[in-house]
């Protein structure tokens, strides 16, 4: 059962969830991801992050009548000119999982001097109040690095293995997941979000 202090997750991405429902945890509400509440992903058509995330933050809000949160995100490689980008998520086919994914940038890249690997995460955070809500919150977040070589690491999601942290001097999926949240694109985004927040 829902209560007003309620809060929908518009995402099925397990990665995005969990790091979401982390960088939440202090808004004293309680995070409900759409999968529990079967709300169907909604068709991501928009050709930049703001509408898709617009989409499926107003796809969850009207469904569920609650105040919805989406993330839409994804990976721009300077040397495939923005490429994943808004199709991260689908880059090695429209059911492509990470690992497929990942590996289709490795090979694109292979051959690639590590002058030219430049690339950053992007995402736009959308809040809604409902599904109706003309005056959405809408921050961004930004994380450079350099598409690395090979895999390494084991936690975070998506392209983390393969994505290198020049602050950190690893790959992202080296760091635990407090040093990421701060960094991350997604991290700078909430962190915009809650301020936002504060004075509605
Ligand atoms: P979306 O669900 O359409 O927003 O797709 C997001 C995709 O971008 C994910 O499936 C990942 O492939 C990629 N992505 C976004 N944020 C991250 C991240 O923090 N780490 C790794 N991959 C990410």
């Amino acid at each position: 059962m829902s209560s007003p202090h309620d809060l929908v997750l518009a995402s099925a991405n397990a990665g995005k969830i969990t790091e979401l429902q982390q960088m939440l945890g202090g808004l004293g509400v309680k995070i409900i991801p759409q999968t529990d509440l079967d709300i169907p992903d909604i068709e991501e058509t928009g050709l930049t992050f703001v509408e898709n995330a617009i989409l499926k933050a107003r796809n969850a809000a009207a469904l569920s009548n609650l105040p919805a949160i989406a993330d839409d995100s994804g990976l721009e490689v300077d040397f495939l000119r923005g490429a994943p980008g808004i199709y991260s998520a689908r880059f090695a086919g429209e059911n492509a999982g990470d690992k497929a994914n990942k590996e289709k940038l490795l090979q694109l890249m292979a051959d690639v001097p590590a002058d030219q690997r430049s690339a950053r995460y992007q995402t736009v955070i959308v809040y809604m109040r409902h599904g109706n809500d003309p005056t959405p919150i809408i921050c961004q977040g930004t994380w450079e690095g350099l598409i690395a070589t090979e895999s390494r690491g084991d936690q975070g999601f998506g392209y983390d293995p393969i994505f290198y942290v020049t602050e950190t001097n690893c790959h992202a999926a080296e760091l635990d997941k407090v040093t990421k949240n701060c960094l991350s694109h997604r991290g700078k985004a909430i962190a915009n979000l809650l301020q936002q927040l504060q004075t509605r």
